[in-house]
């Protein structure tokens, strides 16, 4: 059957993926309609005409802005056009300021009457990229709270105390177990309980809230928090912080207002990685602290 160049034009118009062609200059000779539409929905610079704009330094420009596409975008192109690769395939964010949006860049070589051209495509994979995000977070997050898991804890504290290691900088461990938590349970009923851990998950989320901080889900009414970077002074203080804020919940409901009974006990400590020390001292001198807390009245600090 021969195709009118009409009907191949319909064709590459009626995909959604983002179609242009450049030459080996890297000037744009063919864009689809998706391409022109996205450029035109996307506040883009250039939204009438593609024709005779150059690709690669749109993107070099946009390199020079910081931006990260721009720079893989630009040395992907160049090296498909100088045959360093046969093709170059690249995921990359690009959120609007309404929704989280991935695309995947392709930019495959083609060759009439001797010419070399290049087919950069742009397809929308966010559906894939969310479906893996929350594959990810099933897996890393805690079912009831979500935040971290403890497995997730433990990977980022070793990964911390490395850190912390190399930067000489101290590493300090809060962690927080929830006062007759049992007692709680028994008057109130399991599910209250739950939402009482819910609430303390996100207090305590609130506060962790710097790169080297992570709070976690340690074990059933236990919490723990790791920050790197800090010392016992400055933990001390967002422990205080995570205390108030923690009583604070008792005066948001009734049940709990009649005797404060959602409270916290905080063991703390500090160390400063060295050779021949590992991470497992941390929690065991956290815990110690912790043990002493309980031991003299709850509801308090010790570190
Ligand atoms: P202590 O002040 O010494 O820590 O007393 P406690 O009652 O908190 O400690 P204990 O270890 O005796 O009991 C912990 C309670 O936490 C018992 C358990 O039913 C409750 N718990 C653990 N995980 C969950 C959970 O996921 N949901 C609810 N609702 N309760 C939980
Ligand atoms: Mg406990
Ligand atoms: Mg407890």
């Amino acid at each position: 059957m021969e195709l009118s160049s009409e009907f191949l034009n319909m064709i590459l118009d009626s995909v959604t993926e983002h179609i242009v062609v450049i030459d080996k200059a890297g000037n744009i000779r063919f864009a689809n309609r998706s391409w022109t539409a996205f450029g035109k929905n996307n506040d883009c610079d250039i939204n009438d005409s593609w024709d005779g704009v150059n690709y690669i330094e749109v993107c070099d420009a946009a390199a020079k802005m910081g931006d990260d596409f721009g720079l893989k975008a630009g040395d992907g192109i160049r090296r498909v056009i100088a045959k360093e690769d046969a093709i170059f395939y690249f995921e990359y964010p690009c959120h609007s300021p309404q929704e989280k949006r991935w695309f995947m860049m392709r930019v495959t070589p083609f060759e009439v009457n001797q010419e070399s051209f290049f087919v950069i495509s742009h397809q929308n994979i966010t559906e894939r990229k969310l479906a893996e995000e929350s594959v990810k977070n099933l897996a890393n997050l805690d079912g009831l709270t979500s935040i971290a898991n403890r497995r997730v804890f433990d990977e980022f504290l070793h990964e911390e105390w490395r850190r912390c290691y190399r930067l000489s900088q101290p590493i300090s461990l809060a962690i927080i177990d929830l006062d007759n938590f049992k007692v709680l349970n028994d008057k109130f009923g399991h599910q209250f309980g739950d939402k009482c851990l819910i609430d303390v998950a996100k207090v305590l989320a609130a506060v962790a809230n710097r790169p080297g901080d992570i709070c976690a889900r340690y074990g059933g009414e236990e919490f723990a928090l790791v920050c790197g970077d800090t010392t016992l002074e400055q933990i001390k203080l967002i422990a205080d912080r995570l205390l108030l804020q923690v009583t604070a919940l008792n005066d948001l409901d009734p049940n709990l207002s009649s005797g404060n009974y959602l409270t916290a006990s905080i063991g703390i400590a500090e160390m400063r990685p060295e050779t021949g020390k590992c991470e497992s001292e941390l929690i065991s001198r956290a815990d110690a602290m912790l043990y002493k807390a309980k031991e003299n009245g709850r509801n308090r600090i010790e570190g």
